[in-house]
């Protein structure tokens, strides 16, 4: 029996139906199920994103919450390079903000408190005597409305919380949308933080994700080679408050303008290294003005040979060279995450800006769009 005009009617059928829609790409969606549930008892999604050259990023509801994000290593093989949790609780009694949106106010407001048009604001003290990302509750603990904004291009998911006026002490009624995009063809995540008011407040949105390029998070990343664009820094008192002083990193443990392996310097005897712990600190990027997205960092693991380039639209950028991990949390796979196997690199405003009337302001007024951008690109190098 002849089978073949059998196979030709079915495969013309099939193409009649599906190559068109896909080439519209209109048939596309990305992943999205239960990611569990909040001890409240509410629903957590979890949105996987992928693209043609093996990344992979997933982002859950709580917290707007980079969970994890699969790229390829020198040799193709993809792997996670930041931490994380698999659990929701995991996420609610977290304490090291991994992966999280930072907000309403990302880094340190000192004594916790700030003056905007004559009135005084309190916020929760829970770091010694300051305010830390955003309070007791900050928005790495809210739950966010996910919507999938996927084009032809790229797979987009838009996440979106509103925050009440007075929510953890701060003024004004705050509209936020993050907004994450895995393009297509290129090794990259972007993400988009838009926000607006209806009183005058202060913002400083950041994501806390942890970097460990190796792809092994029992291994530190002191071994990380680190390139940051900035020629100065802030340094800060004992609480990790910045001074209001814009300090050159020339001659000092700070001066990554050529790429340097994070050991390198990191237990010199040096005040400010004490301070932190290790890196702890804001840098000063260089940056053309209104140039838009510019490269403020760039990480490079040679084991593995990922690189790591962090462009952003934001004046500073959070080195924190995950000096307070103790390996007392329990993350994916059960892996107890040590001291330093985790880089964070918070692109920001500079902390307590809303009191150092000196640093670029962090203030929002209504009518005002707040808008900010910063993007994680991923390539190899031998
Ligand atoms: C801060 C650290 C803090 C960490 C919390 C960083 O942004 O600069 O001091 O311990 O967040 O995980």
């Amino acid at each position: 029996m002849n089978r073949l005009p059998i196979i030709l009617f079915a495969f013309f059928h099939l193409s009649l139906f599906t190559v068109p829609s896909l080439a519209a790409g209109a048939e596309h969606k990305m992943q999205v199920s239960d990611f569990g549930k909040t001890s409240a008892g509410i629903p957590v999604s979890r949105y996987v994103l992928t693209n043609k050259q093996g990344v992979e990023a997933v982002v859950i509801t709580y917290g707007a919450t980079l969970v994890s994000l699969k790229v390829p290593d020198r040799a193709g093989k993809s792997a996670d390079v930041v931490l994380g949790y698999d659990t929701v609780e995991g996420y609610e009694q977290g304490k090291s903000y991994f992966g999280g949106t930072i907000g309403r106010y990302g880094n340190r407001i000192a004594r916790g408190e700030f003056t905007l048009g004559g009135t005084a604001f309190h916020l929760p003290k829970n770091d010694g005597p300051s305010s830390l990302h955003g309070g007791t509750v900050g928005f790495n603990k809210r739950i966010w409305t996910g919507v999938d904004r996927s084009r032809a291009d790229a797979e987009v998911l838009e996440l979106s919380y509103t925050s009440a006026d007075g929510e953890e002490g701060y003024p004004g009624t705050l509209k936020v949308k993050v907004t994450y995009t895995l393009p297509a063809e290129t090794n990259e995540l972007r993400i988009d933080y838009t926000a607006t008011t209806d009183k005058d407040t202060v913002i400083n949105l950041t994501n806390h994700s942890y970097f460990n390029l190796s792809g092994d998070t029992s291994k530190e990343i002191v071994e990380h080679q680190l390139l940051l664009r900035a020629l100065q820094y802030t340094p800060v008192d004992a609480t990790l408050i910045p001074t209001g002083e814009l300090r050159a990193v020339r001659g000092t443990p700070f001066d990554f303008t050529k790429p340097t392996a994070i050991r390198a310097r990191i237990n010199q005897d040096d005040e400010q290294l004490k301070f932190g712990n290790g890196y702890d600190h804001n840098w000063v990027l260089e940056r053309t003005p209104k140039a838009g997205l510019q490269l403020a960092a760039e990480v490079f693991d040679p084991t593995s040979g990922r690189v790591l380039e962090v462009l952003t639209t934001e004046p500073g950028i959070q080195f924190y060279s995950g000096n307070f991990l103790d390996g007392t949390a329990k993350g994916k796979g059960g892996q107890l995450y040590a001291h330093r196997t985790g880089l964070c690199l918070e692109t920001q405003h500079f902390p307590d800006s809303p009191n150092h009337p000196s640093f670029p302001t962090t203030v929002l007024k209504p009518g005002e769009t707040y808008r900010t951008s910063t993007v994680l690109r991923f390539s190899t190098r031998k």
